[in-house]
């Protein structure tokens, strides 16, 4: 999967297009998703241009892959979802289920979620 630089997420990123921002900083940008799919759906992206998880991880610097998983910690306990807990997402690829083809992680939280399957 190759990074398109005109995918909706590079796009939110650069601040062409709005979104309900969460909080951010020089390795991630926390938003919310415009169809949750719990009570709480965050989506978290790295500031690189990264089109997968195994993009990211393959690519990416250690500096970007800790500081960008410490900012998803962050903004677990941003939106309060500590105590209760969480569920993290990263859909990956054609079988995973990945539409935006730019690295992102879903929180889902804020209510009891059901079993994956
Ligand atoms: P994926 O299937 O790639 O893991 O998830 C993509 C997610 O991005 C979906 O949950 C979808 O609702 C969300 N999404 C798609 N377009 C936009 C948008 O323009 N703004 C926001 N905030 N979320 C979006």
């Amino acid at each position: 999967m190759h990074h398109d630089p005109n995918n909706i997420f590079a796009k939110i990123l650069r601040g062409e297009i709005p979104c309900k921002k969460i909080s951010e900083d020089s390795y991630y940008c926390a938003f919310f998703d415009v169809h949750p799919k719990a009570t709480v759906h965050a989506l978290i992206i790295p500031t690189g241009n990264y089109s997968s998880f195994l993009d990211f991880t393959e690519n990416a610097t250690n500096d970007e892959i800790i500081g960008f998983y410490k900012g998803v910690a962050s903004v677990a306990a941003e939106l309060g979802l500590q105590e209760n807990g969480f569920r993290l997402i990263s859909n990956c690829g054609p079988d995973g289920g990945q539409e935006v083809p730019h690295f992102h992680i879903h929180i889902l939280g804020g209510e009891k979620l059901g079993r994956l399957r």
